[in-house]
């Protein structure tokens, strides 16, 4: 009777895991949400148009405040020149821009590639359109996306790719040479891509943010999609966008005016004022969540895990086969229960050929927080 696509599936590993962390009093590094909320300034400008208004439905594709300051980032920081009116749609979440994206783009009889490991909600999407998914596994010890790869997955059917860089969950980011295949590869099959770039903020160590848009030709066939909870930690007030070429952009917002049709008008507000006053918060969260990262990369080695090398998001991922040999969802789920400390296990974010042996720790989270994660680790190991 249901949609088989959506009936067996289970429900998200990080509300799971979430549960799990309250159940047992665990320090929660699994579910990747900031523990500290954003601005002050931010949520009074939006509690503020909330008691003023406007409080009736926004435009379609979203308030013009936002539209421009997403334009005003966008040149900033990467020299692009879009246009309010007919470039932007603001939607709910990232989530709803996928969304709103993949059924722009994909139908019936056609398929998109996704690079694995894959957030979790690409793929129900892509299959809920009728699409045929195709994937390209990344694999270590690298985890580089491979032109040959992406070569032999494209065929006469491909419509789009999905590329998340900075990469959740291995926090790989796409440098240049990888960006430059995958041009290669889109142009000769004339398909889009849809650039998940919601940590486009969080690139660590001195690395630029590439976005593939920003390559020669490439805006014409890309679909950047960010995120407003991940630039100023404010993950519960859901508002995203996709910017694009303008035919493009038109598809999804005829799709986005039928799955939300528009969005809260205080929040966008909200996120319109921290767009123009205050990014100095979001460059700041980049060093934090850096610190973070050393920290906690630093201490997990001396207990038996070995981290891959992270290179932005919110994430670490790290091999576990030295500390045991259970599959890594028993052993995320051993470790909420004896250990105190909620993990996410690697394998969801693939669909065959699951690795068994990873796991990876959330560090958007409060320095006190991270070391008390370390210190409970630290006694259940040594
Ligand atoms: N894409 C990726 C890679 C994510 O990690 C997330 C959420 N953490 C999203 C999309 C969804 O973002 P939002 O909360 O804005 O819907
Ligand atoms: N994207 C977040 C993560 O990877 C989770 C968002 C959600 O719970 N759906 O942890």
């Amino acid at each position: 009777m249901a949609n088989p696509v959506f009936a067996d599936l289970p429900t998200t590993i990080f509300t799971h895991m979430s549960a799990l962390a309250v159940q047992h009093g665990a320090v929660n590094l699994g579910q990747g949400f900031p523990d500290e909320d954003g601005p002050l300034a931010v949520r009074e400008a939006a509690a503020q148009a909330l008691v003023e208004g406007p409080n009736q439905y926004p435009p379609m594709r979203g308030r013009i405040e936002l539209r421009q300051a997403l334009a005003r980032h966008a040149k900033r920081f990467y020299g692009f020149d879009l246009d309010p009116e007919t470039d932007i749609v603001v939607t709910s979440g990232a989530t709803e821009a996928l969304t709103a994206s993949i059924m722009a783009i994909a139908g019936e009889g056609g398929e998109v590639v996704l690079i694995e490991p894959s957030y979790d909600s690409y793929r129900p999407i892509v299959e809920a359109m009728g699409a045929r998914v195709r994937v390209v596994k990344l694999a270590a010890p690298g985890w580089r996306l491979d032109e040959t790869a992406l070569r032999a997955a494209f065929t006469e059917k491909t419509r789009a790719v999905l590329v998340n860089s900075p990469l959740n969950p291995i926090g790989r980011v796409f440098d240049r040479a990888e960006l430059d295949g995958l041009a290669r590869v889109l142009r000769e099959h004339d398909a889009v891509a849809i650039c998940d770039e919601v940590y486009e903020h969080l690139v660590f160590d001195g690395r630029a943010h590439v976005p593939l848009a920003s390559l020669p030709g490439m805006f014409e066939r890309c679909l950047r999609i960010g995120s407003a909870g991940k630039m100023f930690s404010l993950t519960g007030w859901k508002i995203g966008w996709v910017t694009g070429p303008k035919e493009l952009i038109r598809v999804v917002a005829n799709a986005h005016q039928f799955i939300t049709f528009t969005t809260a008008p205080a929040l966008q507000l909200g996120i319109a004022h921290a767009l123009e006053h205050e990014m100095e918060f979001t460059l700041n969260l980049t060093r934090r969540f850096e610190a973070n990262r050393d920290l906690l990369r630093d201490a997990i080695v001396k207990l038996g895990f070995q981290p891959l090398s992270c290179e932005g998001s919110y994430f670490l991922t790290a091999d576990i086969s030295a500390l045991s040999n259970e599959p890594d969802r028993a052993f995320c789920e051993r470790l909420v229960r004896e250990a105190g400390v909620a993990l996410i296990p690697l394998s969801v974010f693939f669909f065959d050929g699951k690795p068994d042996n990873l796991v990876r720790f959330a560090f958007c989270k409060q320095r006190a927080v991270i070391e008390e994660a370390v210190a409970r680790l630290g006694k259940f190991f040594c």
